[in-house]
C-alpha cells in the first residue's frame, strides 16, 4: 500500500506546512497502519489558491473536453479498482465483496454518468427572448465522511469537475487513503494543475480553515447534523453556496399487502450493510400490529445470518463502537425488548458491534430518534396506515425509506412521507435519481443532474 507524506496541490504532491501526522488505524485488527499529514490553515491556503488560479482556465474549458477528462478519471479509477477495494477494506473495515461492490464499482458508475452528463447537459438555453448560460460556481470546498470513502468523494468531485468548477477536498481523518488513490487517479486522467486538489486533516483544523476560506464559493458537506449547521450558519454569513448531506432515521414501512418474509430480509440487510454506517439505512421497521411478532421472529432470524467478521465488518473507530453500544445500552435501559445482539462486543480484537434487533420500540425512545450509525434494527409497530404515516414522519430527519405493499398502495404512501428518496418494494439503485434530505437531513442533492445543478449558477442575457 503506497502512502504519501503529502498534499496533493496544483498537480504535485507537496510537502506540507506542519510536520503533525494523523495515523489511521485498521479497525479490523485495531492496528495502526499508516499516517498521513495533519493538514493546517497554511496548507489549505495554498490549496484554495491553486483552484482559484486554476479556475478560469477549467471553466472555459468546452465541456466535451471535461466530459473526455471524466471519462479517463473513471478509468483511472476503474484501473485501481482492486487496490481501491483493498484500501477501503483497511481503513474502514469493509468485507472484501461489499468493499468492491458499492466502495468501488458504485463511484466508478457514477463518474461514467457524470462523463455523460458533462458532454450532453445543455449549458446553453434560449428562454424566450434570452439566451440562458449555466456557469460553474467557481471553487468548491468537498468535506467527506468515512462511511463510503470514494463514494462520498466522487459523489461531490465529478459534479464540480462536470460542471467546470475547481475544488479542494477535505477527506475524513479516518480514511484519508481512499481519498490519496482518487487523487492519483486524478493525476492519471490528465485533469489540469490546480483543478483538483487534497489536503488531508482533522475537521476542526483543516475542515474548518477550508469552510471559512474568503477563497471558497460553495462548500459541499456530508457529515453529522451537528458539523453541518455550523458549515451552513458560516457559509450563510458569507453568502456562500452550501450544500448539506447530513444524518438520517429513514422508515421501513411494511404495509399489511407486502411479502412479509422478503420485506423484513431486505429491510435487516439495509441496515447490516457496511455495519448500519449509512445515512440512508431503514433503521425503523414499521410493521402492523397483526404481523408484528411474526416480523420480529424473521428480523431475529434473518440478523443471526450476519456473522461479525465475516458477512459485516467493524465499525470505523473506537470512538463510533463506543457510541453504537451506548445507544444499544439506552434502549435496554429505556425498555425497549432485545431480541437479538447486545452491547457485549461479538469479537475479542476489532472494533465490532453485534447485529442488533430492537423490538417494542416507540416514538420517544432515544433509539427511535437519534441516529445510531450502527447494526441496528428498530422495530416499531403500528395499527392502522395513519398511524404508520405519522411514525414514519415523526422524525427530524428525511433522507429515505422504504414502503413494501400493493404497488398503488405503496406508491400512495411514499407520496406522503416527507423524504427525499424512497423504494418501492426493495427499489433498485438508480445512480441517476437525486439523493438527498428533506429537514434535518440537509440542503441540495447528489448524484444525476440534480447533482450537477448544485455546481452551477445561471447567467441570462436578453436580446
Ligand atoms: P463529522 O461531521 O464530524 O465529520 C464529517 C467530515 O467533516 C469529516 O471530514 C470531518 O473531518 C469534517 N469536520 C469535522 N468537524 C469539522 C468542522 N468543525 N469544520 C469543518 N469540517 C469538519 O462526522 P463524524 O464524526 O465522522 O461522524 C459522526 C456522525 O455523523 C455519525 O455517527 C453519523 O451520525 C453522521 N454521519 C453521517 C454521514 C452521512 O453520510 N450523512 C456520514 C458520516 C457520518
Amino acid at each position: 500500500m503506497k502512502v504519501h507524506d503529502a498534499m496533493y496541490i496544483g498537480g504535485e504532491w507537496r510537502a506540507p506546512a506542519s510536520p503533525e501526522t494523523i495515523a489511521v488505524i485498521d479497525p479490523s485488527t485495531e492496528q495502526v497502519v499508516a499516517h498521513v499529514p495533519a493538514g493546517t490553515a497554511e496548507d489549505v491556503d495554498a490549496a484554495v489558491r491553486a483552484a482559484r488560479a486554476a479556475l478560469p482556465g477549467w471553466a472555459a474549458t468546452p465541456p466535451a473536453e471535461r466530459a473526455a477528462r471524466l471519462t479517463a478519471l473513471r478509468d483511472a479509477l476503474a484501473a485501481r479498482a482492486e487496490e481501491i477495494a483493498a484500501t477501503v477494506t483497511t481503513e474502514l473495515g469493509a468485507p472484501p465483496k461489499l468493499a468492491a461492490g458499492v466502495h468501488t464499482a458504485l463511484p466508478v458508475t457514477v463518474a461514467g454518468t457524470y462523463a455523460a452528463l458533462a458532454a450532453t447537459h445543455p449549458f446553453e438555453e434560449k428562454v424566450g427572448n434570452s439566451t440562458v448560460y449555466s456557469e460553474p460556481v467557481g471553487v468548491v470546498a468537498a468535506i467527506t465522511p468515512w462511511n463510503y470513502p470514494l463514494h462520498q468523494i466522487v459523489a461531490k468531485a465529478a459534479p464540480a469537475l462536470a460542471a467546470g468548477c475547481t475544488l479542494v477536498l477535505k477527506p475524513a481523518e479516518d480514511t484519508p487513503l481512499t481519498a490519496q488513490l482518487f487523487a492519483e487517479a486524478v493525476h492519471d486522467a490528465g485533469v489540469p494543475a490546480g483543478v483538483f486538489n487534497l489536503v488531508t486533516g482533522l475537521g476542526p483544523v483543516a475542515g474548518q480553515a477550508l469552510a471559512e476560506h474568503p477563497g471558497v464559493d460553495l462548500v459541499s458537506f456530508t457529515g453529522s447534523t451537528a458539523v453541518g449547521r455550523r458549515i451552513g450558519a458560516l457559509a450563510g454569513g458569507a453568502v456562500k453556496r452550501v450544500a448539506l448531506e447530513l444524518g438520517g432515521k429513514s422508515a421501513n414501512v411494511i404495509l399489511p399487502g407486502a411479502d412479509l418474509g422478503k420485506a423484513v430480509a431486505v429491510g435487516v440487510a439495509n441496515v447490516m450493510s457496511n455495519s448500519g454506517q449509512t445515512c440512508s439505512a431503514w433503521t425503523r421497521m414499521l410493521v402492523h400490529t397483526d404481523q408484528y411478532e411474526e416480523a420480529v421472529a424473521l428480523a431475529a432470524a434473518a440478523v443471526a445470518t450476519y456473522v461479525p467478521g465475516e458477512r459485516v465488518g467493524p465499525l470505523v473507530s473506537a470512538r463510533q463502537r463506543d457510541r453504537v453500544r451506548g445507544y444499544i445500552e439506552q434502549g435496554v435501559a429505556e425498555g425497549a425488548r432485545l431480541v437479538a445482539g447486545g452491547p457485549e462486543a461479538p469479537r475479542e480484537t476489532g472494533y465490532f458491534v453485534a447485529p442488533t434487533v430492537f423490538a417494542d420500540v416507540t416514538p420517544g425512545m432515544t433509539i427511535a430518534r437519534e441516529e445510531i450509525f450502527g447494526p441496528v434494527v428498530s422495530i416499531m409497530r403500528y395499527e392502522d396506515e395513519e398511524d404508520a404515516l405519522a411514525l414514519a414522519n415523526g422524525t427530524e430527519y428525511g433522507l429515505a425509506g422504504a414502503v413494501w405493499g400493493a404497488p398503488e398502495a405503496a406508491v400512495a404512501f411514499a407520496r406522503r412521507m416527507e423524504t427525499g428518496q424512497v423504494d418501492i418494494n426493495g427499489g433498485r439503485f438508480n445512480p441517476l435519481a437525486p439523493f438527498g434530505g428533506w429537514k434535518q437531513s440537509g440542503v441540495g442533492r447528489e448524484l444525476g443532474a440534480h447533482g450537477l445543478a448544485e455546481y452551477l449558477q445561471t447567467k441570462s442575457l436578453q436580446f
